[in-house]
């Protein structure tokens, strides 16, 4: 870990350490989700973002930040790391308590301001507060996703109703379109958005269900979105991670499994890490990630690319 880090470094200056007390169980029951004991015997790791100056002068939206776990949070603190300057929206008065202290503990004061991707007038007021503070962005991470707990158990056939699905994707799949159409209109000079997505886009998931559809929606609308922004210089691309213990996982039926099974699956024999993804963030959002665009990154350890799990030697 060391020693990627500090290849990694460009300017010499300490990485930010994060350190992740595993007290999930809880915040779970907090929060009425489904499954109480993801997590409980697995302590996250810390998670070392690497400093620098790869975001220096760029200025972005990070949306979907709910706590320490959130993925978000992880990519937001590599930009900061590399120097970028933020801006969070955040769903409601009821979560800025926790993303608030958060947020105020990066350097530089970023912006915060509330937003619910379901709400026209609340998108507006947020886009409007960054277009007056700012005037013009570099960037936009999406981290929102949401399904019902009822449509993430059992039989997607037979579990999915009208209103669980326009809502899943609403939330997951066109909240990114309506994103990247106002982020956009602030990217005169080019810029980048990256979104967040999961395999059960592309295979079958056990419980993962309707939200396995909304992320196939977001993957193509990834795709969309890069063709109509591509020639206005401004590059689009989805993040596939594997499973990862934050509380929208923990909404989903059997997410322990869904961890274990993506551990022991996976060619590098590990959970998916946060430096993984938030590496993989900084990458596309960068111009190391030049000419890159409309591509979905997997970052899971190599579970996508598995097709028979290891076979024990027969005799
Ligand atoms: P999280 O619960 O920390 O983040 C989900 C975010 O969505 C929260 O901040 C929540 O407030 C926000 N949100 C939901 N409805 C919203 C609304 N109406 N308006 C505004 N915000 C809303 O969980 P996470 O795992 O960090 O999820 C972030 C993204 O990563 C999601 O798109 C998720 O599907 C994706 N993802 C997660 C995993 C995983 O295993 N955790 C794996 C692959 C992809």
């Amino acid at each position: 870990m060391t020693a990627r880090c500090i290849r990694l470094r460009l300017d010499g200056a300490p990485p930010i350490r994060y350190s992740t007390e595993n007290r999930l169980a809880g915040r779970f029951a907090e929060a009425g989700r489904q499954d109480h004991n993801l997590g409980k015997d697995q302590p996250m790791s810390d998670s070392v973002f690497p400093a620098g100056n790869l975001m220096k002068g760029k200025r972005g939206l990070v949306m979907g930040v709910a706590n320490k776990n959130s993925i978000a949070w992880g990519i937001a603190q590599q930009l900061a790391a590399q120097g970028a300057e933020l801006a969070f929206s955040y769903q409601g008065e009821e979560l800025e308590k926790r993303v608030r202290p958060l947020v105020e503990s990066l350097p530089g004061s970023p912006f915060m301001v509330t937003a619910d991707v379901t709400d026209d007038a609340s998108m507006d007021a947020c886009f409007e507060a960054l277009q007056k503070k700012w005037g013009r962005m570099d960037f936009l991470v999406h981290a929102i996703a949401f399904a019902g707990k009822d449509e993430l158990q059992g039989s997607f056939t037979h579990n999915t109703t009208r209103d669980g699905f326009k809502r899943a994707m609403d939330v997951s799949a066109f909240s990114f379109v309506d994103a990247a159409k106002r982020a956009s209109a602030l990217m005169p000079d080019g810029g980048a958005m990256v979104c967040l997505t999961y395999l059960g886009s592309e295979r079958v998931v056990p419980n993962y269900n309707v939200m396995g559809v909304a992320k196939a929606a977001l993957e193509a609308s990834t795709r969309y979105i890069a063709r109509d922004l591509g020639p206005h210089g401004i590059r689009v691309n989805a993040i596939s991670a594997g499973p990862m213990r934050t509380l929208a996982m923990a909404g989903i039926s059997g997410g322990r499994t869904l961890m274990k099974t993506g551990k022991d699956w996976s060619m590098l024999k590990e959970d998916t890490r946060m430096e993984g993804v938030a590496g993989a963030a900084l990458y596309l959002l960068s111009d190391l990630g030049h000419s890159c665009t409309g591509e979905v990154l997997h970052v899971d350890a190599g579970f996508h690319a598995v097709g028979v799990p290891d076979i024990a030697e027969e005799g």
